[in-house]
């Protein structure tokens, strides 16, 4: 009997004992492939010899040291090659323990930037629906999934307001081209804030690539930069949240850079730390320090964990070898295969309507019937049974439910470790078609 609160209450949890590149080995010894980076975490696999020895070096000279009383090289060095390679006019990087600490932060440093600037009357906050920014109460509050809203509906932020997402496998109309699909979704945007009244909203939220609740969807070309030209006009801040899709995940160090875009605060975490450590981290735009600095001169936040020394030698250890090993090449390669290899596996699947994502993160979405789109029956629950039969075969997937509105459609998730290579890729997307058929013919029976 455990006494550890885990996340299924019904469910036994194998017990993970080692993990050696990308794959993980439990109690009793059975492997599985990380092909989806536990959620998108782990970018250089498990147990990187200089991700080790760093965190060893760091743990012999000092374990922690308080933030509000010193600063340490661990954190210095870290932020000094995150803003190397920032995105323009990002100038200073707010260390956390995780994502959604660092939503909270982004939202916070957005709040305060227009105190400080005598706008206090901004207090208005536009996410999308299907967005996912995390679990704590303002992270969940910004975010649009309906189931993970549901049961803390009453208690979540009243000043948040959403707008659709940028899905084209379902929000593009047949006889619309991407563009104009861009367009329509901008407006709305547009509308939103003129219903709110342009000088009363703070900031738009959204994932630059939606990860873990609509399964791997970038968004149509001038997306981006429409929303960008929105928000310039209206003086709101742009947060983008590269939680899950940042940090080279997609290609790029940063997925924005492939919109042409540059928020004014951006959270990374998962690939940042690669799972050797938990840290999270807001990047900030020099006006909104250079806003606090001339005014109040603090930032009127702070966790007893953030900047911890251990967590930030592992991420800039992680940070070193993605550069070192030119990794982000190899998301592009091995992306470009597992796309290729996924597409020839489910492109005609009769239950698959769309394979999807940039980079190694790629998605499949399950649909009982390819021509409508109709999505499975939700009680069937697809999505956990896919996983299940996925764990069986020693493969390890990142399946959610909900796709389509939070409550119906299914989608498998995959974001294997950039140093994977085209064989492991092969044998995932095998294992993986597996799964997915046998899933699927056990739950018609
Ligand atoms: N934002 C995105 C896009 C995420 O995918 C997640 C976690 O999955 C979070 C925020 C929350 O991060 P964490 O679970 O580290 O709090």
């Amino acid at each position: 009997m455990t006494h550890v609160l885990h996340r299924q209450l019904r469910h036994d949890y194998p017990a993970a004992t080692l993990g050696r590149g990308v794959a993980i080995r439990d109690a009793a010894g059975k492997e599985y492939i990380d092909a989806s980076g536990g959620a998108a975490v782990s970018c250089l696999g498990h147990s990187d010899p200089d991700v080790l020895a760093a965190l060893h070096a760091q743990i012999d000279q000092l374990d922690y040291a308080h933030t509000g009383f010193f600063t340490t090289s661990a954190a210095e060095e870290l932020a000094d090659e995150m803003i190397r390679h920032a995105p323009a006019g990002i100038g200073h990087v707010y260390f956390t323990s995780g994502g959604s600490e660092g939503i909270e932060a982004a939202l916070k440093l957005a709040r305060q930037y227009f105190v400080e600037r005598g706008e206090p009357q901004r207090c208005h906050f536009i996410g999308r629906l299907q967005g996912y920014h995390g679990n704590t109460l303002g992270a969940l509050s910004v975010g649009g999934n309906l189931w993970r809203r549901r049961a803390f509906e009453p208690i979540l932020l009243g000043n948040v307001h959403h707008v659709s997402p940028c899905y084209e496998y379902r929000g593009r109309w047949s006889d619309e081209t991407p563009d104009a699909y861009g367009e329509r979704l901008a407006q709305e945007l547009s509308d939103k804030i003129d219903e709110l009244g342009g000088a009363n909203v703070i900031a738009f939220i959204a994932e630059t690539v939606v990860g873990a609740t609509l399964g791997a969807v970038p968004p149509v070309p001038p997306y981006f930069r429409r929303v960008r030209e929105i928000c310039d006009r209206h003086g709101i801040l742009l947060i983008l949240d590269e939680v899950m899709c940042g940090m080279g995940r997609t290609g790029t160090l940063h997925a924005c850079e492939q919109e042409g875009v540059t928020p004014d605060l951006m959270v990374v975490a998962k690939g940042l730390g690669g799972g050797y450590a938990p840290i999270g981290a807001v990047m900030v735009s020099e006006n909104i320090v250079q806003a606090m600095a001339d005014g109040s001169g603090f930032f009127q936040h702070g966790h007893t964990y953030m900047g911890h020394p251990l967590a930030c030698a592992a991420a800039l250890a992680v940070q070193r070898v993605i550069r070192r090993d030119n990794l982000l090449a190899k998301v592009r390669e091995q992306g470009s295969h597992l796309s290729r290899r996924l597409q020839e596996r489910f492109g005609n699947h009769p239950f698959v309507g769309d394979v999807r994502g940039r980079g190694l993160f790629q998605a499949i979405e399950l649909v009982a019937d390819r021509g409508t789109r109709a999505p499975f029956d939700p009680a069937l629950k697809l999505h956990a049974r896919i996983k299940q039969v996925a764990m069986d075969r020693g493969l390890m997937v990142y399946p959610m439910g909900g796709t389509v509105d939070g409550a119906r459609g299914d989608h498998v998730l995959l974001a294997p470790p950039f140093i994977i290579d085209r064989a492991t890729v092969d044998t995932i997307v095998e294992r993986l078609g597996d799964a997915v058929d046998a899933a699927i013919a056990a739950s018609r029976k």
